[in-house]
């Protein structure tokens, strides 16, 4: 994620600030240019360039209670930013609690479209066309939806549901823990469920699929009969050596959704660091380790095994970053060489290049 600073004082912002904390003036993102904009008194903001001027004015969700921070031009037919015209639909907001896990999921939700759109994904909605992509955020207890039982989070052809409980991190907590899993997250969800819909966008209609299924498995074999074996029996006990995650070794599509999901991760969080200039040589063992100054942006970098020599001494800097404030590792995951393999693929199939 980039560094934002305010467009009034230039000091640092987070990409989810609706006001700056120095100065106090509203903020507002404008995704045409992933810039923090200062707003004017009426909300809106002017950018000038290239001997034009563009007026930007807040979203839907930001103008009626700032559960989101994004802009759209002012001569936009949808009241709504690229981010929230996703939704198919969101929680009852009458119920209390709902808006605060709605808006949790929405800033999470935001950074998943704003990498998506940095790697010139398509994030059209449903809305304008049919195999685009909607979100429904559903609450177990919404009675609209009783007759559904307990929501589950998941993907069907293009409408990606996510129970909101999962905003709520003692329920997301008690999750991850029956589950066993190391690593829970909202963005993780995110990441994970947009796999399934770029699956269906990139690979199932293209040259991809049969070398795809060469690399994760024959997609065809009965998925929910997969899923039940894997939560009776739960995985191989070699999935360590295979697969990014236990949940991925249940079906190669949820092994495909897993590694692409990592993907985003490792992609993300690579230019994070890179924005902040950090160095993961720390003891200096690379002699091909070039200042960070000369190295491509990680979002437009095309050779895979560089980034991978950046991202193995990131992650042991972030896990000692998190021991020292005594948190548990950021990073709870080993890279076995075919998960890499996979990483590769999904690298390529993101970047257009050959195989
Ligand atoms: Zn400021
Ligand atoms: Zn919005
Ligand atoms: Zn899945």
């Amino acid at each position: 994620m980039k560094i934002f600073t305010c467009g009034s004082c230039s000091g640092a912002v987070y990409f989810e600030n609706t006001a700056c904390m120095s100065c106090g003036a509203g903020l507002g993102f404008v995704p045409d240019t992933a810039q923090m904009v200062a707003l004017d008194a009426d909300g809106s903001a002017t950018l000038v360039g290239n001997g034009t001027s563009t007026r930007y004015i807040k979203c839907s969700h930001h103008a009626q209670d700032n559960g989101c921070n994004w802009m759209i031009r002012d001569d936009d037919a949808d009241p709504y930013c690229v981010s929230c015209r996703l939704n198919n639909t969101i929680p009852d907001l009458d119920v209390p609690g709902h808006r605060e896990l709605w808006h949790r999921l929405e800033a999470e939700k935001r950074r998943l479209v704003f990498t998506c759109m940095r790697l010139g994904l398509d994030v059209s909605p449903k809305s304008v066309r049919e195999d685009g992509l909607a979100f429904d955020f559903l609450a177990d207890e919404d009675p609209t939806f009783s007759e559904r039982g307990r929501v589950l989070t998941g993907h069907d052809a293009g409408l990606i549901t996510i129970n909101i409980a999962e905003a709520d991190p003692a329920a997301r907590m008690r999750m991850r823990e029956q589950m066993a899993e190391p690593y829970r997250t909202i963005l993780g969800h995110f990441r994970h469920e947009s796999g399934h819909f770029y699956w269906d966008r990139l690979i199932a209609p293209t040259g991809w699929l049969e070398p795809c299924r060469q690399l994760f498995g024959d997609e065809r074999q009965d998925y929910g009969e997969a899923l039940e074996a894997h939560y009776q029996n739960g995985p191989r006990s070699d999935w360590r050596d295979h697969y990014i995650s236990a949940y991925a070794a249940s079906h190669p599509w949820e092994d495909w959704a897993e590694s692409w999901s990592h993907y985003l991760l490792i992609i993300d969080t690579l230019n994070t660091a890179w924005n902040f200039g950090l160095q993961t040589d720390p003891l200096h063992v690379r002699a091909d380790a070039v200042e960070i100054a000369q190295r491509p942006n990680p979002y437009d970098e095309t050779d895979f095994e560089r980034l991978m020599s950046q991202w193995m001494p990131l992650t042991v800097a972030m896990n000692c970053l998190n021991r020292s404030v005594g948190q548990e590792d950021a990073y709870p995951f080993a890279l076995a060489a075919p998960v890499v393999q996979k990483l590769g693929f999904v690298h390529r199939v993101v970047r257009g290049l050959p195989l």
